[in-house]
Formats: structure tokens, sequence, C-alpha cells
């Protein structure tokens, strides 16, 4: 088991990752100095539950702790308002107090919609993060939680972070192929953003991380919660640094709801950072950073172009409502060299354009 810490002022928590972690929960959640009184709810999704529901709720249950389990639909559109009244009620019902805890079992969606429902039941109760996606060693750490309005993604939300994050990497094998894919998209992330060396790890190990050897899947995903960790430590709230996690995230996200979720948010991501780099060397904030970042993540069957019946002028449209951009400007974290990103403001439309007109059917 690797361990890793997210110091924070208000205390921090540990993330542990490794293989069969589950039957240790109840260690886990007593050296959080949380006695058998405090009443769990574990909120899983449909795909989810049936596969490890049981495998979580047995140790604490045979610990001593009165724990419940809730589903709800497996599905991005699951976060989203009817889902928490839902969720909310289950949990009135099932009478957990103030007392209580909510177990985040799941991918980025139960991570962020549980991590909501507990930001805000009574107030705000703590919560813990089981993640079973790759994509989800990103989103479960940091305390970004939300849901999504069907006027834009990730609308409501709050800061609110867990207690404690317990990766166990054994949910992997059941992980259909394609959200592996999609989720080494922000493992690459991390290292492009902020790490050389782990970049350079990735490549040469591209074979054993695709195998999902377990060794080098633990590796990885706790080199790429070192990053997410260290960027939150040093900016919480996203005063500034923080907005470094946003590579390839404002061109991705842009594919993303343009092809209403076609591409998978890796897919995208993957395209957005491919973006990236080439807008990088356009601008100058950097030089040989475009064939090394189509070359990393085409080791892991991601796509670094893109096709399909939209204008660069729609897509520049959605870039400019991007959550992150100000006043309509548009804005973008481009590299400086491999591991280390700038944010530039105000990038004008004809050279994203030119971006993307390479980016159309490979480049
Ligand atoms: P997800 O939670 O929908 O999981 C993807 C699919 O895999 C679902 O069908 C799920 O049921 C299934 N699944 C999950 N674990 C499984 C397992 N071990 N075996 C078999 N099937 C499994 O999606 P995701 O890709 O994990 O996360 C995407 C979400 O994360 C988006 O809503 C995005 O906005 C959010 N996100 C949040 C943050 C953050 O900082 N809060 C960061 C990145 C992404
Ligand atoms: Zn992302």
């Amino acid at each position: 088991m690797r361990t890793i810490y997210v110091q924070l002022p208000q205390g921090g928590y540990p993330i542990h990752i490794g293989s069969g972690l589950y039957s240790q929960l109840p260690n886990f959640i007593h050296d959080l100095g949380w006695d058998e009184h405090r009443p769990l709810m574990v909120i899983a999704d449909s795909h989810v539950a049936p596969l490890y529901g049981e495998k979580v709720v047995q140790p604490l249950d045979e610990a001593g702790y009165q724990v419940s389990l809730v589903t709800f639909p497996a599905g991005e559109h699951s976060k989203s308002s009817s889902t928490l009244e839902k969720l909310t009620e289950e949990c009135i019902r099932a009478g957990l107090d103030r007392n209580g805890a909510i177990l985040a079992l799941g991918g980025g969606v139960t991570g962020d919609l549980a991590g909501f429902l507990a930001a805000s039941y009574m107030r705000g109760i703590p919560f813990i993060q089981l993640p079973t996606t790759l994509l989800a060693h990103d989103s479960s750490v940091g305390g970004k939680v939300g849901i999504n309005h069907s006027l834009g993604k990730n609308m409501l939300g709050a800061f609110h972070q867990p207690s404690l994050v317990v990766f166990d990497t054994d949910t992997l094998i059941t992980l259909p192929r394609r959200e592996v894919v999609s989720g080494f998209a922000e493992v690459v992330k991390h290292a492009l953003i902020y790490d050389d060396s782990f970049a350079k790890w990735l490549l040469d190990h591209h074979v054993q991380l695709n195998d999902l050897h377990s060794e080098y899947i633990a590796e990885a995903i706790a080199r790429g919660c070192q990053v997410k960790a260290d960027v939150v430590a040093l900016d919480e709230r996203e005063h500034g640094l923080r907005a470094i996690l946003n590579y390839g995230h404002t061109m991705g996200h842009a594919l993303e709801a343009i092809s209403d979720y076609t591409y998978a948010h890796g897919e995208a991501v993957s395209i957005g950072m491919v973006g990236a780099s080439l807008l990088g060397e356009k601008l100058r904030t950097a030089r040989n950073v475009h064939h090394y970042t189509k070359e990393i993540l085409a080791a892991f069957s991601l796509p670094t172009s893109f096709s399909g019946p939209w204008s660069n002028k729609q897509l520049v449209e959605l870039m400019r409502r991007d959550k992150k951009a100000l006043g309509g400007s548009l804005t973008f974290v481009l590299p400086k060299g491999i591991g280390e990103v700038v944010i530039q403001h105000d990038v004008q439309e004809e050279v994203v354009s030119e971006v993307l007109q390479e980016l159309r059917g490979g480049v």
C-alpha cells in the first residue's frame, strides 16, 4: 500500500492506494477517530453497487458500524438535482444524522454527487472517497464536488474535502476498456503539467500500464495523486495555481459539449492537450512539446486529433463560455516545457482556429 497526504491548513487527509484495501476500511476509519456510533451511508451507482457494495459494507458491518448502502442509476445524467433530492430522502429515512458520514463508492460521477450531498446535508457532514475508476484518482482528491444543471456542467458545487481517500486498485479489473483509456488522459495530464520524470516513466512503462499491471498502476495513481495533492495544497480554492489542472480542458470541454458527450472526458482532454501543445509552440511559450505530447498520449491509445461537422467558430464560442474564461476572453493553460505550464489569457481567436484546423483528421 502507498499513502499520499494532502496537506491543508485545516488538517488534510491521507490517500491510501493498493490492492485488497476494503478489508482494512474499519482500521482506516478508526484512525480518523470515528467510533462505531457514527452511522455510515455508502453511495454507489447501479454498475458499481453490485460489484463492490458488499465488499465495502461487510467489513464495516462486522466491525460493528451501522452501515447502509443506497444506489442511483449510473451515468453523467445522475449528477443532477433530482438524484440529489432522492439520495437526501434516503439519508433522512435511514436516520443519518449530523454525526453520520457518507462513503462515495465509484467513479467521478459518484464522488461529485455524493460529495455534494455530504457538503450540503445538514449543512455538511464528513465523507470518504472510494474511487473505482482511473479517472477518479483525479476527481476524488481536492474537494471539488458538485452537480450539473441543464444549462451547464458542474454549475452547482462546493469545496468539501474528504476525510480520507481509499483507492482499491483491484476494482479497475472490471472497468470497461474505454474508461481505462479515458482515465489515462488525466494521469498523463498530471505528468505533463508538473513532473517531467513522471512523464518519462509513463512512456517507458506504457506496456505494463496498458496491461493494468497492479504494481505499475498503483505507482501511476500514486504519482498522479501526488501532483494533485501538491497543487491543491498550494491553492485549495483555485485563486491561481490550481487552474493548471485544467490543462487540455478549455478545448476538451468544448469538444465534450459539442459532441453531446460522445467523446469521453479523457478523450476530449487528450485532444485538448495536443491542441494546447500546438498553441504553445505557435505562441512561443514552449518548443518541441507537440511531438512528445502526441507520442505519450498515443502510447495509451488516446486520440490526438478529431473529426466532426462543427465549425471552428462554434468550438471557439464554447471555449469563450468556459467557466474558467473571464469576460469572454480566451484563456488557456499552455506548456512551457514538459512538466511545466503557464496560464495565458487573451489568446487570439485566429491562432486557436489555426490549431483546430491542424487538429482535424490528424496532424
Ligand atoms: P463515472 O463515475 O460515470 O464512471 C464511468 C463508468 O464506469 C460508469 O458507467 C460507472 O458505473 C462505471 N464504473 C465505475 N467504476 C467501475 C468499476 N470499477 N468497474 C466497472 N464499472 C465501473 O465517470 P468517471 O469517468 O469516473 O468520472 C467523470 C466525472 O468526474 C465527470 O462528471 C467529471 O465532471 C467529474 N470530474 C470531477 C473532478 C473533480 O475534481 N471533482 C475532476 C475530474 C472529473
Ligand atoms: Zn478532467
